[in-house]
């Protein structure tokens, strides 16, 4: 079995389901985005978390690997996102380092980040830098109110992702005159889907706005994943059968199409290849790899070498297929 993977999970065949509507099984195409996972060290530790992050986590990607995913980069013309993940990516000791070679390549960067990582010491001048290297900042925050915030993440999380906010915004991020974007991530405080994007997004800048004064780009509704703490979650409430059910009833077909592990590759934090972050937490690795010596970045030359790769799927993937669908940008549709 999988690693975060339970046994009822196995019911469900994602590959058989795509081949019962008549749909192709899912491929690369040119890689446009490299989701780079820089380990699992968090300030948090929140209960949805799909990678098991934490304080006493000990992962972080090596120099040498951080140095060979800017060397494939450059190599690889078709790549225009690089989108830091972890843990907290701000905590690892190359974040800055990493995020000049890429911007000095041309390239967009976007971070992946909890908001609560900003107040803590040391960090006093973080949002400043990003805000100079033109970095996009995507930061979770599950709802507008403190007690689903709090119960979700943890005590006085949100107070601390308002103040974060707060100083995003004045230097600029998230504001209708600037350039530099801020993102918000929801994803639901159960085992149900997230509800219309366009509305929540909505009502999140009115609640936000009127209370705290609070501006941001865009509102990404996300799955929960049937993976890792929250299928843990799910098997000691018994729900983990009724809620890939849940998934499986609500597929739909035109999200295929769109799912994003087709444009992006995601590296973990010894620098192994997965068709996305989902796979990467399963260690269900790139299929690019197999039978080759290595199975890490420096098994290649170039990116372009996944186009037309098949892509390694499981049961999960009905998360990303669900209702609306959902990616790392949120809704599919
Ligand atoms: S802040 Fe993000 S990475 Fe950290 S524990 Fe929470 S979900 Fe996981
Ligand atoms: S979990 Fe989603 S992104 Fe990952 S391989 Fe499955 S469909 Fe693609």
């Amino acid at each position: 079995m999988a690693k975060g993977q339970t046994a009822l999970s196995h019911e469900f065949d994602f590959g058989s389901h795509l081949r019962a509507q008549g749909i192709k099984p899912l491929y690369k195409r040119t890689i446009e985005t490299v989701q780079v996972n820089l380990g699992r060290r968090c300030n948090q530790m929140c209960t949805h978390c799909h990678v098991a992050a934490g304080p006493d986590r000990r992962e972080v990607m090596p120099r040498a690997v951080v140095e060979q995913i800017v060397r494939l980069i450059e190599a690889s013309p078709g790549v225009k996102t690089v989108d830091l993940t972890g843990g907290a990516p701000e905590l690892h000791p190359e974040f800055t380092a990493l995020i000049r070679a890429v911007r000095s390549l041309g390239r967009k960067v976007i971070v992946r980040s909890n908001l609560t990582v900003h107040t803590e010491a040391g960090m006093e001048e973080m949002g400043e830098f990003l805000g100079t290297q033109g970095v996009e900042i995507t930061a979770s925050l599950p709802c507008y109110t403190e007690s689903n915030v709090d119960q979700q993440r943890g005590d006085g999380t949100f107070e601390r992702s308002i103040e974060t906010l707060t100083r995003f915004n004045r230097l600029g991020y998230g504001r209708p005159d600037s350039k530099l974007v801020l993102n918000l991530v929801y994803n639901p405080g159960g085992p149900f889907l997230p509800g219309p994007q366009a509305t929540l997004e909505q009502a999140y800048k009115e609640e936000l706005g009127n209370r705290y004064g609070i501006l941001f780009n865009h509102l990404y509704t996300i799955t929960n994943m049937p993976i890792n703490r929250f299928a843990e979650k799910l098997a000691q409430a018994d729900q983990e059968t009724t809620y890939m059910s849940m998934l499986v009833d609500t597929f739909n077909p035109k999200t295929v199409d769109e799912v994003m592990c087709k444009t992006l590759v995601s590296v973990d934090w010894q620098g192994k290849l997965y068709d996305c972050d989902f796979n990467q937490v399963l260690d269900l690795p790139s299929k690019l790899t197999e039978g080759r010596p290595r199975s890490d970045v420096f098994a290649l030359e170039s990116l372009a070498d996944f186009k037309g790769c098949p892509i390694s799927t499981g049961p999960h993937c009905f998360g990303c297929t669900a209702g609306a669908g959902s990616s790392c940008v949120g809704a599919l549709q």
